[in-house]
């Protein structure tokens, strides 16, 4: 008997707050879960999956131009905004009710609105407070956008899913995963779109030569990739909008998007008041254990930002659950954390990039590969593939892979797991290719291209 309401209160029912009440809740522990938005969070309903969904409706347009080449003669495909964004809506609520049905089945109590934490072991949700063992705070993240001049007219990536129609001219700031996803997203629906970006390369953090022909090869299909420049005002015109960069550049466009990353969801919960502490850039701090400076307190996602990924919250909520209501608990291994940005073309990457490699090893060995695939090549596209092993040449492991070209996604999900193995160079090289595949290059590539 104890004198809780709950044995665990998660605040918020996104990829990693779902996934730990379920946990727990099959384990025997009474838990609550609050959710101020949509069940699923950000990812089933403005992130992950709506997101591929129009990644696919895009990649129908190139594909129709390579159907050319294989004898298809198609008449000009009529595209219609409102049908794709109709089903995606009832597919988001078809997951939805796949959530509510899970919860439920499982026996955890879902309220729906916002919770605050009003003490140590305390969860104030509407009128009423409840006494709770542990609080996990699962709260996510949204969209953050610099202030400057003019930030109120800018889109996020929120409105994106929900735009009334399609913009004709399109600017999207930022050089991160939203920003280049959507870029290849509106440029392959038919918008004029525009990519400006701060730094001197996209991506920051994955391999450079991955960075510079994926640019390369976005810039092939049409899109217009600004770099080195940084958006200062933002004006409204009598014809959309008009961005003033540092380099004195003007950009017209009838929606500006800002995809300049995201902050911890804290707002309203409580955190001051509580003194629970954060990291400078207002994540919750958290220890191996999933837990805040205040015992009873834990969080975990993208609200504790250690990799804002939906695979790594849920792992993170499983690992949460075992260790504290199980005898065997498990840990997350954050190393070699597979990753792929749904870019046209897609970029997938796993391990370290050569410059990190280099950084860490003493001798390294690259191999790498750029070709034109047989489907590309047989229906007159100019469209690259890059293939890339980065090699400790002390013991022979592959210590990173990564892959520019169609379903780098879905090919470096496998790589990710001979990395996890430590599968050696000559374990690639004694394993047999499928042919024909653009993978089978993996296992192909001999001779080193620098060591
Ligand atoms: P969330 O899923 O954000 O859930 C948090 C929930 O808490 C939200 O529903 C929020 O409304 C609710 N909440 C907040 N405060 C309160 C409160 N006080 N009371 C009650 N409820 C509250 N990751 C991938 O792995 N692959 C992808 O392809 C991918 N694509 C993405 C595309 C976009 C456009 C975005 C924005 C993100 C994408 N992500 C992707 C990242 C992924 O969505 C997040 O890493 C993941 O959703 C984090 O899960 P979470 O449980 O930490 O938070
Ligand atoms: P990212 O952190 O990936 O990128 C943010 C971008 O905005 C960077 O290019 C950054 O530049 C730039 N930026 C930051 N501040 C400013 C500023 N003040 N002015 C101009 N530019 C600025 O964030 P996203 O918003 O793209 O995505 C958030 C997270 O969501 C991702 O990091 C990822 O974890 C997750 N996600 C995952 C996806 C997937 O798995 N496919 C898809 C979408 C999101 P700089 O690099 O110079 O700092």
């Amino acid at each position: 008997m104890t004198n809780f309401d709950y044995d665990l209160f998660v605040i918020g029912a996104g990829s990693g707050g779902v996934r730990a009440a379920r946990m727990a809740a099959a384990a025997g522990v009474k838990v609550a879960i609050a959710e101020n938005r949509h069940l699923g969070g950000t990812c089933v309903n403005v992130g992950c999956v709506p997101k591929k969904l129009l990644v696919y409706a895009s990649q129908f347009s190139s594909d129709f131009q390579t159907a050319k080449g294989f004898g298809w003669d198609i008449a000009p495909p009529v595209f219609d905004w409102n049908n794709l964004l109709a089903n995606k809506n009832s597919e988001i609520q078809r997951l939805q009710n796949v959530y509510a049905d899970l919860l439920q089945g499982s026996g955890v109590t879902v309220m729906h609105g916002q919770a605050q934490i009003t003490g140590a072991q305390t969860v104030k949700f509407g009128d009423q407070s409840y006494r709770c063992q542990r609080i996990l705070i699962a709260t996510g993240s949204r969209s953050s956008v610099p202030d400057i001049p003019g930030k109120e007219f800018v889109a996020t990536s929120d409105a994106m899913f929900a735009l009334q129609s399609l913009p004709q001219r399109l600017l999207i700031v930022g050089g991160g995963y939203i920003a280049v996803e959507f870029a290849g997203i509106m440029q392959g629906l038919g918008v004029e779109t525009t990519l400006c970006y701060r730094g001197e390369k996209l991506l920051r953090g994955f391999d450079d030569d991955l960075r510079d022909f994926a640019t390369q090869e976005m810039r092939k299909k049409g899109l217009d990739i600004h770099l080195n420049s940084q958006i200062i005002q933002i004006e409204k015109t009598a014809q959309g909008y008009t961005a003033l960069t540092d380099k004195n550049e003007r950009f017209e466009a009838d929606l500006i998007l800002y995809a300049t990353g995201r902050h911890a969801n804290i707002e309203g919960l409580g955190i001051d008041a509580l003194g629970i502490a954060l990291h400078s850039n207002g994540s919750i701090k958290i220890d191996q254990h999933y837990q805040t400076n205040i015992e009873s307190i834990y969080a975990l996602g993208d609200v504790a930002n250690r990799f804002n990924l939906t695979p790594v919250a849920t792992a993170e909520a499983m690992a949460f659950v075992s260790q504290c209501y199980s005898d065997t608990p498990k840990t997350v291994d954050y190393e070699n954390i597979p990753t792929a940005v749904f870019s046209q073309p897609n970029i997938a990457t796993v391990g370290l990039s050569e410059s990190e490699a280099r950084k860490r090893f003493q001798q390294i060995a690259v191999y790498q590969s750029v070709f034109t695939s047989m489907k590309y090549a047989f229906s007159g596209s100019d469209e690259k593939t890059l293939l890339k092993l980065v090699v400790n040449q002390e013991n022979d492991r592959v210590v990173g892979a990564h892959m520019v070209g169609n379903d780098a996604g879905e090919i470096i999900q496998g790589m990710a797991i001979a990395i996890r193995a430590g599968a050696t160079k000559a374990v690639f090289d004694s394993t047999i290719g499928i042919h024909p595949t653009i993978a089978e290059e993996f296992v192909t590539m001999r001779t080193p291209i620098r060591s």
